[in-house]
C-alpha cells in the first residue's frame, strides 16, 4: 500500500539504473533524506525532463513505499531553478560539496527540517552571489551542530577553562574543539595551531544565522584556508567522511582563475 505525498526536495545526486530510469536522492523538511525511482525519466516526451536537476528545489509528488524503501516519483517541478549553478562552476563545486556533506551526514529518512532550511539559503546564495568561502563553514557548523557534534570554540575542550587570556591556542579534531593555553601546550604534537583571528572566524560563522550575514564578515585568503583546514579535519573525523572531496574542491575554490566566469 503507498500513498501519495507532496513536498519541496531539493536535487542531491542521481544515478542511472537503466537507460532511462534513475535513482534521485532528495532532502526534504518533513522526510528527511529519501531516493525516488523516475522511471522513464530520460525518454523524449517523459514529464520529468527540464523538471528537476542537481541543486535546484522542487516541488515533488511521490508514492511513498514501505519506510526504508524506494519511493516512487509521480511528478516534480522546479520551485527554485537556481540556473547560476550550471553556468558558475566555483558555485556549482560549493553546491556539490553541501549536497555530498548532506548525504554523508543525514541517515534517509530521518526529517531535520533545519537542514533543509539551511541547505536552501546556502544554495540561494551560491546561485545569487560570487563566491564568499565562508559560506560553506557556515553550512558545515550549522550541520555539525544540528547533529550534536559541533566543534566546542568558546572553552576548551579538554578542560573546560577560559580560552581567552594569553598563550597560544590549538584545534583539535579529537579533542572536539579549541584548546586553552596550557591544554594546547600538553597535545602540541596531536592538535594544530589556532590563530585568534580564525577562531574570530569561526565563531562569527556559528553565530550568523544566514548566509547573507556571513558575507559581511571580512575575512582573509589565509584565514579562510586555516579555517577551511581545522573543519575539514574536524568533519572527517566526527562525521566519517574521506576529507579528499572536500580539500580539493576547496582548494579550487579558492584559487584565482585566470578567466573571468561567465557572469
Ligand atoms: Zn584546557
Amino acid at each position: 500500500v503507498s500513498e501519495i505525498l507532496s513536498t519541496p526536495a531539493i536535487v542531491l545526486r542521481w544515478h542511472e539504473v537503466t537507460n532511462t530510469s534513475r535513482i534521485v536522492q532528495w532532502l526534504t523538511p518533513a522526510h528527511g533524506r529519501i531516493a525516488t525511482l523516475i522511471k522513464g525519466s530520460q525518454r523524449p516526451r517523459s514529464a520529468f525532463l527540464g523538471q528537476y536537476d542537481l541543486y535546484q528545489t522542487c516541488e515533488l509528488l511521490f508514492y511513498a513505499r514501505d519506510r526504508d524503501g524506494l519511493h516512487i516519483a509521480r511528478e516534480c517541478a522546479p520551485l527554485r531553478p537556481r540556473p547560476e549553478l550550471r553556468r558558475r562552476w566555483r558555485a556549482a563545486l560549493a553546491a556539490s560539496h553541501a549536497a555530498a556533506l548532506v548525504l554523508g551526514a543525514l541517515p534517509r529518512h530521518a526529517p531535520v527540517p533545519e537542514v533543509q532550511a539551511w541547505l536552501d539559503a546556502l544554495l540561494d546564495d551560491l546561485s545569487a552571489h560570487d563566491h564568499h568561502p565562508a559560506v560553506l563553514a557556515w553550512f558545515e557548523l550549522h550541520l555539525l551542530d544540528r547533529l550534536g557534534v559541533a566543534p566546542r570554540l568558546e572553552t576548551c575542550a579538554v578542560c573546560g577553562g577560559a580560552v581567552e587570556g594569553g598563550g597560544a591556542l590549538r584545534f583539535s579534531a579529537a579533542r572536539g574543539g579549541v584548546l586553552h593555553a596550557p591544554c594546547a601546550a600538553a597535545e602540541a604534537d596531536a592538535a594544530a595551531v589556532l590563530s585568534p583571528g580564525v577562531l574570530a572566524l569561526l565563531r562569527a560563522c556559528r553565530r550568523a544565522q544566514h548566509p547573507a550575514q556571513v558575507r559581511t564578515i571580512q575575512t582573509q585568503a589565509g584565514q579562510r584556508r586555516e579555517m577551511h583546514r581545522l573543519l575539514g579535519r574536524f568533519c572527517a573525523h566526527h562525521l566519517e567522511l574521506d576529507p579528499l572531496p572536500r580539500e580539493l574542491a576547496l582548494d579550487l575554490w579558492e584559487r584565482p582563475s585566470p578567466l573571468a566566469e561567465a557572469s
